[in-house]
């Protein structure tokens, strides 16, 4: 796994700061705030995150507006149901929540990885105990192309670190991006889900291994499901025993069309 020269040197820098931590003040990465301890975040910055809390949708994980139920599902699900079986995730894509995908994604900001990682694990705790058993973590992968360009795969971060979390095991190859997408960003929704519909693939050779599986999906954000949706349908047609999905954040506000 590569990584771009600024992630390289903040994980040198995060090795020195191990190393250094008793001389040198620990600081917030979105403020810069001196801080207690290297949880990344400041309090002020913890309070900009805006958990995603009930009432969601149980299949996509989308937040009601109203009152709702732990099994009532939104409309798209009930029209047009995606191929996995259940979604959470960690924050809403708002503010500190958005700019930390992004800073992540674009800006190479891995050190933001364990404290993001560790707030997923929280919703893949919440569904164990509702007796959810997971046997593996899978990312949702990168294309090739796109992954020599940016040099490190935002998912792949957080599902390792995910996978150390919760002691389970890490698969990252089996689940491949085989065709390059244009971007989902200014599409509808029906179109994000035509746009990703034939872009993963299992390698056949790692078929077996995803047999009878309950698998966990790994992505930064969500925004329809539809990219989530395509990998759940391969894994399953895998034979996968079922599919949930975990992002840290996860758009508030449903796609039109
Ligand atoms: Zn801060
Ligand atoms: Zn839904």
């Amino acid at each position: 796994m590569g990584a771009g020269p600024r992630a390289g040197a903040e994980a040198l820098w995060r090795l020195a700061a191990g190393f250094l931590g008793f001389v040198l003040p620990a600081r917030c990465g979105p403020c810069g705030t001196k801080i207690s301890g290297h949880g990344y975040l400041c309090p002020s910055c913890w309070g900009g995150l805006v958990p995603l809390a009930a009432p969601f949708c149980s299949q996509c994980a989308l937040p009601f507006e109203f009152e709702a139920g732990p099994e009532d599902i939104c409309g798209n699900c009930l029209m047009d149901p995606p191929a996995f079986d259940w979604a959470r995730a960690a924050v809403l894509y708002d503010g500190l929540g958005r700019s930390l995908v992004l800073s992540l994604k674009h800006g190479g900001r891995v050190a933001a990885v364990p404290v993001m990682s560790q707030m997923i694990c929280g919703s893949v705790m919440g569904m164990t105990e509702t007796g959810l058993r997971p046997d593996l973590i899978i990312p949702v992968p990168l294309h090739p192309t796109r992954l020599a360009k940016r040099r490190f795969n935002q998912s792949q971060l957080l599902a390792a670190d995910l996978a150390r979390h919760l002691a389970l095991p890490l698969d990252s190859f089996s689940l491949k991006k085989i065709r390059s997408t244009e971007s989902q960003g200014g599409l509808n929704r029906a179109e994000r889900f035509r746009n990703v519909a034939t872009s993963f693939a299992i390698d056949p050779r790692r078929k077996s291994s995803l047999a009878g599986k309950t698998i966990v999906l790994v992505d930064d954000v969500m925004t329809t499901g539809a990219t989530a949706s395509a990998c759940a349908k391969v894994l399953k047609k895998a034979g996968a025993r079922s599919v949930g999905v975990v992002t840290f954040a996860r758009v508030g506000r449903p796609v039109a069309g």
